[in-house]
C-alpha cells in the first residue's frame, strides 16, 4: 500500500526548462517550468 508521502516522492521532480536543473521549490504554475535563478529579476 503506497502512503500519500510515497506518492508525491514517487512524482517526477519539475525541471527549469532554461538551465535543466531540478527544481527544488515548485512554483506555481502560472511561472512556468523555470527555477528561481533563471527567474531571477536582475538576471
Ligand atoms: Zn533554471
Amino acid at each position: 500500500m503506497t502512503s500519500i508521502v510515497e506518492f508525491f516522492r514517487n512524482l517526477p521532480r519539475k525541471k527549469c526548462k532554461q538551465c535543466g536543473e531540478d527544481m527544488i521549490h515548485e512554483k506555481a504554475d502560472c511561472y512556468g517550468n523555470i527555477c528561481d535563478e533563471c527567474d531571477h529579476p536582475a538576471r
